[in-house]
């Protein structure tokens, strides 16, 4: 996995910020969050670091309804279900359907390196007020 002494201090509190959540935050919102821990740190410091941390592979990015980049602590492929509502992305508690690219690949000639799926509708939450 990752080779911890070539992580700096920093990167390893945005990282840990970043886990601590289920929500998939935009870099503005985890900015927030390691500045209560780092009052120094700046924005581009954290876009910076966030971006190291895809490039290794070690967290994703992930792109939903359009809207601002969100960051995700996980880095295996999975689902995303985002609120029309209130603009929350939750996790999918669903494999992800591989032979979908096996399918594609042997139509289309491409490699597939991967697939996004993404399905939207109205949280809980927001069900409940908009229901009454
Ligand atoms: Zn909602
Ligand atoms: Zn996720």
């Amino acid at each position: 996995m990752v080779d911890k002494f070539r992580i700096t201090n920093q990167r390893e509190i945005i990282l840990e910020e970043l886990r601590a959540v289920k929500t998939h935050p935009t870099a503005d919102e985890l900015f927030d969050k390691v500045r209560a821990r780092l009052p120094r740190v700046s924005l581009a410091t954290v876009y910076r670091n966030l971006e190291w941390l895809c490039q290794q592979g070690i967290v994703q990015k992930i792109e939903v309804g359009g809207r601002q980049k969100r960051f995700d602590g996980t880095a295996n492929l999975h689902y995303h279900i985002r609120c029309i509502g209130c603009g929350r992305v939750d996790d999918v508690d669903m494999s992800p359907v591989e032979t979908l690219d096996h399918d594609l690949s042997d139509k289309s000639g491409y490699t597939i390196m991967g697939h996004r799926l993404e399905f939207w509708g109205t949280c809980p939450a927001c069900s409940r007020s908009g229901g009454s």
